[in-house]
């Protein structure tokens, strides 16, 4: 069907909405593709499904084609299953939660592992039944903390997701490996430059796991990539760690006065002046600072930390957040922060900017059974032997020369500092250079957790039961719609990848003579039986300015104009990509642009 421009549901804006701060919320608000319901909320215009519609049978006609079977499941679930898993509680507040009128909890539900495993459960029981792969595109919500940049980071977002189920490790191995395949193949016939990395787990569980991340510079997301071809989220980079050193014979560390040196650089100052060493002076990468953080815990309380770092280094939060799991009393979706000064009254034996480990001295507070009770994390560079200047847990003291597993001890090594550009890549690759970028799909080995917390068994070769092993698989579809917008676009509107434009071709009849408009639909008409999908500005009494603009706002990628040339029996043709414009027949109109949008 023609989409008549005098009857489409749209009504697009002159100027920027106040509340979009980035180019593709505006763009697409502007051209007619969404509305704003609420906060991270959005409805969808005529010409936004268009657009979704298109996105979705890509990546369903890639999933098919790894033998993975559609299935739909509710949003709205019973908080059971996610309590087996302990999800329930491990997403706090980033869940919407509700109850029926018999007071039972429901969630919506922000992802759906639960569910698949037990629909699996419930209908096979060998192996002979694996390996099998479900997936559903549906509807998602998040009570995100801070919903941003309209579709990009949604509270109700659509998400393709895929569960894959095998018997062993291998099988899995196998799965994982058929979707990333298909992911690659995805983004590319979306016509979006996705860079696959090394991803964290987090609170998901499982191994390994990686994210394909778009690069532009408003993405939330930093990665890394070396020249030699290693690419990772920044928070899954891991530190080359240096070699352990003897410290046999280390001279005996000791504390000294350091008046009014609570910074870094005032404490370097004062040692220069004050404390000479023989080889070189004092930088800040002889100190280890140690960072009193908070982690905000699911369940709403907080959880101190104290993380050992050098001081010339500075602590990335987001990297400590990916990683600090494990080291924490309980599992799930933290958010860690600075210590506040109520956080820091519990502990008046926390000396602000004199905080240090140091068991072997008086005033030792911190490190392994250290008397303070909090947990002491140090960055990997902090190896066995390794000699610092640190703080003394007394105001105006530093101790000079402690040496690492002689003087102090930690609780865990975190990831815990910012990469910076110029760090050797972990596997020896080159130094890092670093960009920004969306995370537009994650593929994660699962393994046994979901198997396991609802039991999820099969019969092997041998006839014993045996735990599934599954993989988790993420695209966000109604944000690739966003992101596309996003690097496809110019200071006049979109400008669509031909493969998801809302149509083939924006067809505009511009004049007042009566023949230009039934040349036009003509056209249309012919464009249509042969296969081609036309938007039609069939507008009488707009101005060809209106037209033009609403065109090149819209975004379709080329642009036919029946008019003035219309008495020569020619078209014009324009490229909204390359604004380039070619006058062509009336009369091989069709061929031509049938060859024009099969490219
Ligand atoms: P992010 O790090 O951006 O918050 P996530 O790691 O929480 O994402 P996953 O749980 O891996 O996301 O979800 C799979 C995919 O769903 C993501 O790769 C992303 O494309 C999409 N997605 C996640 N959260 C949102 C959201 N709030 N709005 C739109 N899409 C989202
Ligand atoms: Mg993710």
């Amino acid at each position: 069907m023609v989409l008549r421009l005098s009857t489409l549901f749209l009504r697009t804006l002159r100027e920027d909405p106040s509340d979009a701060e980035v180019a593709s919320h505006r763009l697409l608000l502007r051209a007619g593709y969404i509305r704003r319901a609420a906060p991270g909320i959005y409805s969808w215009l005529p010409l936004g499904l268009k657009v979704l519609a298109k996105v979705e049978k890509i990546i369903r006609e890639e999933m098919e084609a790894i033998g993975s079977q559609e299935v739909h499941f509710p949003a709205l679930l019973p908080k059971e299953p996610y309590e087996a898993t302990n999800r329930w509680a491990e997403y706090g507040d980033g869940i919407f939660r509700l109850k029926d009128r018999k007071d039972a909890d429901y969630l919506l539900a922000p992802t759906h592992e639960e569910m698949f495993t037990l629909l699996v459960k419930d209908l096979y029981n060998s192996y002979k039944d694996l390996p099998l792969s479900l997936f559903q595109i549906q509807t998602k919500y998040r009570d995100e903390a801070r919903p941003r940049a309209g579709l990009l980071r949604g509270r109700e977002f659509i998400m393709k997701d895929s569960y894959s189920f095998d018997i062993d490790d291998e099988g899995l191995e196998r799965s994982y490996q058929l979707h990333r395949e298909a992911y690659v193949r995805i983004f590319a016939r979306l016509g979006l430059e996705v860079v696959p990395v090394a991803a964290t787990a987090g609170a998901m569980g499982g191994s390994k796991s990686e994210e394909f991340l778009h690069p532009t510079d408003i993405g939330e997301d930093t990665f890394v990539q070396s020249d030699g071809g290693y690419t990772a989220n920044v928070e899954a980079v891991t530190t080359v760690v240096p070699p352990a050193i003897d410290f046999d014979g280390a001279p005996a560390a000791e504390i000294m006065d350091t008046p009014d040196t609570p910074t870094i650089e005032t404490l370097v100052n004062h040692a220069n002046s004050a404390v000479a060493r023989a080889d070189r002076g004092w930088t800040a990468a002889d100190t280890l600072k140690n960072v009193v953080l908070a982690a905000v815990l699911p369940t709403g309380g907080r959880e101190l930390v104290v993380v050992g770092l050098p001081g010339d280094r500075s602590v990335d939060l987001k990297r400590i957040e990916a990683n600090i799991g494990t080291h924490l009393s309980v599992g799930g979706e933290v958010t860690v922060e600075s210590a506040t000064d109520e956080d820091l009254k519990k502990h008046p034996d926390l000396i602000k900017g004199y905080i240090g480990p140091g068991l072997s001295l008086d005033a030792a507070v911190l490190g392994a059974k250290g008397s303070t009770g909090i947990t002491y994390l140090v960055d990997p560079r902090i190896v066995s032997g390794t000699t610092w200047v640190t703080g003394a847990n007394v105001k105006g003291k530093h101790v000079f020369g402690l040496v690492a597993c002689r003087d102090f001890c930690w609780d865990g090594v975190i990831e815990a500092v910012e990469v910076r550009a110029g760090d050797e890549a972990p596997d020896g690759s080159g130094p890092l250079r670093s960009a920004r970028g969306i995370e537009m799909g994650h593929i994660f080995q699962l393994g046994r957790k979901y198997a396991e917390a609802l039991h999820l068994k099969v019969l092997d070769h041998n006839g014993k039961l045996t735990t599934v092993t599954m993989g988790s698989y993420g695209v966000g579809v109604t944000r690739a719609v966003a992101a596309l917008a996003e690097s496809n676009r110019d200071g006049k509107g979109i400008i669509w990848p031909r493969n998801v434009a809302p149509a083939d071709i924006h067809l505009v009849a511009t004049g007042k003579g009566e023949e230009i408009f039934a040349a036009a639909e003509q056209l249309a008409k012919e464009l249509e039986a042969a296969g081609l999908e036309v938007m039609y500005d069939d507008r009488l009494k707009v101005s060809p300015g209106v037209k033009f603009g609403d065109a090149e706002l819209i975004g379709i990628p080329t642009i036919v104009v029946v008019g003035r040339g219309l008495a020569e029996g020619l078209l014009e043709v324009k490229d909204r990509r390359s604004g380039a414009t070619e006058n062509i027949a009336l009369a091989d109109a069709v061929e031509r642009l049938r060859a024009l949008v099969s490219i």
